[in-house]
C-alpha cells in the first residue's frame, strides 16, 4: 500500500481495536478488564508485525485480526466437541443426557451424537488420563483400531507424558464404540472397567 500515510496506519489499529475490544461502559469493568484487553491487543500487534515480515505489508492488521478470530472459533468448536465427548462417555457417576448437553451447547440431541467420534473420545482420554467404560476384547489388528497411535502402541494404558511401551496384543472396545490397543499388562485394568 504505497499511498498509505502513517495516520491511516495508526487509525486502522484504533478502528480494529474498537471493534474487537470495545471499552466497557461500566468504569469498574473497564478497570478490571484493562490487563486482559492490553495483553490481547499486544498479542495481535506482535502477530501483525510477524505477518508483515513473512508475507509483506499487504498482509495487514485487519487480515491478522480475521485469522485470529477464525482460529479462536475453530479452537472453541474443537473444545466443544471434546467436552460433549467427555459428558457422554466419561462423566461420572453417570453420563449427561443428549438433551442436557444439547441445551447447553445449542445443539439438537442428535446433533450432540454427531458432534464427536472415536478421535474425540481418544483425545479426551489422552488429555485427562481417564479411560471410558469397556465392553469388548479382540485380538489386536491394526486395521480395526480407531486412532492412528493405536495401530502401533498400547493406548489403553500409559499417559500422555508416559505412553505404554508394551506390545499391543488386544483391540478393546469402549462404550462409545472406539477401538483401542491394549497390552497384557493393561488388560486386567480394562476387564475391571467392564464390571
Ligand atoms: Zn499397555
Amino acid at each position: 500500500m504505497t499511498d498509505e500515510t502513517p495516520e491511516m496506519f495508526q487509525a486502522r489499529y484504533e478502528d480494529i481495536s474498537a471493534i474487537r475490544w470495545p471499552r466497557p461502559a461500566d468504569p469498574q469493568e473497564e478497570l478490571d478488564t484493562l490487563n486482559a484487553r492490553h495483553l490481547a491487543w499486544n498479542a495481535w500487534y506482535k502477530k501483525t508485525v510477524k505477518a508483515a515480515r513473512e508475507h509483506g505489508p499487504q498482509h495487514d492488521a485487519l487480515l491478522v485480526a480475521l485469522e485470529d478470530l477464525v482460529e479462536i472459533k475453530r479452537d472453541a468448536d474443537e473444545k466443544i466437541r471434546l467436552l460433549l465427548a467427555y459428558g457422554r462417555i466419561f462423566h461420572q457417576p453417570r453420563p449427561h443426557t443428549l438433551e442436557s448437553l444439547g441445551a447447553a451447547a445449542g445443539l439438537s440431541p442428535s446433533g450432540v451424537s454427531r458432534a464427536f467420534g472415536a478421535e474425540e473420545v481418544m483425545a479426551v482420554a489422552e488429555l485427562t488420563g481417564k479411560r471410558p467404560p469397556a465392553v469388548d476384547v479382540q485380538r489386536h489388528d491394526p486395521n480395526v483400531i480407531s486412532g492412528q497411535s493405536s495401530k502401533s502402541r498400547c493406548t489403553w494404558g500409559g499417559s500422555r507424558a508416559e505412553p505404554c511401551t508394551e506390545t499391543p496384543k488386544y483391540a478393546v472396545t469402549d462404550k462409545s464404540g472406539a477401538k483401542w490397543a491394549c497390552c497384557d499388562k493393561h488388560l486386567p485394568g480394562y476387564l475391571r472397567s467392564r464390571v
